[in-house]
């Protein structure tokens, strides 16, 4: 425990206002969240660890996966952030950790539960909370207003995509996890309110449909690649092909139509699609690929 048990004991009493004794209160502290990227490829911003700090105080913990639990309850108290400006997270950020103090009046019945607390078998938190935006970090969508096609944990152009959890209106609950017993121990997220169960299918159904997409993404991109260098290993064609890693499966698909339907670039054609979505920005459609004439002068 970093700070002194009386020192606590005055701020939990400030907080009860009915004196405790040391002897009656078991006084903890317990880390709530962090802004990690966490297994499921989310974190919180930093505006939103500020919020969950503000709305924890006061709330209670469960013990629902323990049986013996019965009415048991600790309820935080203070809660605070901590940074550590030595590490940082897998996107970059400065560390940030939110803590809490909770308390639990002693009693026959929960002294096995505090031992384990001593003993740091509950080790894990999770907490549940709702976010009003789960934003991607590699095109800024919000999920929950419109979904992208952009999987977690991949890597876009040098960008880690995850999501940002932001605009935090509400909590609900904490409780520990026993750690071995929780396959997904650590911080749950409720958007919203309650997933129900059909809302979690779907998601999952989601999840598995994008994966699948990418998976076939990733085929068509290795062909649109090779096409790309049909005509030659030069710097157009190096160009089409960096600019093939930055396109979505449609964008791909008409690519490669267009690819394998291009005549011989002696024709002077240019062999670009005709797409609106297609990066024209790059200035690559001014130029038929394996040349480097301008398609005006071709003849059709
Ligand atoms: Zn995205």
């Amino acid at each position: 425990m970093e700070q002194n048990q009386n020192e606590l004991l005055d701020q939990l009493n400030r907080f009860t206002r009915r004196s405790h004794s040391l002897d009656e209160v078991y006084i903890f502290d317990l880390i709530l969240c962090d802004n990690e990227i966490d297994r499921d490829g989310d974190c919180f911003s930093m505006q939103a660890l500020s919020e969950l700090q503000k709305r924890f105080v006061g709330v209670t913990g469960i013990f629902d996966h323990d049986p013996r639990s019965g009415n048991q309850t600790a309820r935080i108290f203070r809660t605070g952030l901590r940074r550590d400006p030595e590490r940082r997270t897998k996107a970059g950020q400065e560390y940030c950790c939110l803590t809490a103090n909770a308390y639990m009046v002693r009693t026959e019945r929960n002294s096995d539960l505090i031992r384990e607390i001593e003993g740091g078998i509950k080790k894990e938190v999770s907490i549940s909370c709702a976010c009003g935006k789960r934003v991607c970090s590699v095109c800024g969508k919000n999920h929950l207003q419109q979904p992208c096609t952009h999987i977690k944990g991949r890597v876009y152009g040098g960008t880690l995509c995850y999501t940002t959890l932001d605009d935090v209106n509400d909590v609900y609950e904490w409780s520990f996890v026993a750690v071995p017993a929780q396959r997904r121990a650590g911080v749950t997220k409720t958007l919203g309110g309650q997933a129900d169960a059909e809302t979690e299918i779907l998601r999952r159904a989601y999840g598995d449909a994008l994966r699948t997409v990418d998976q076939l993404s990733e085929a068509i991109r290795r062909d649109v690649v090779r096409l790309c260098y049909r005509w030659g290993d030069n710097a157009c064609a190096k160009a089409l092909a960096d600019s093939a890693l930055h396109m979505d499966a449609a964008q791909l698909l008409t690519l490669r139509q267009s690819l394998q339907k291009g005549t011989a670039p002696a024709a002077g054609k240019s062999i670009l699609p005709e797409n609106p979505h297609m990066p024209a920005k790059n200035g690559l459609s001014a130029f038929s690929l394996g040349s480097m004439e301008r398609s005006e002068d071709a003849h059709e």
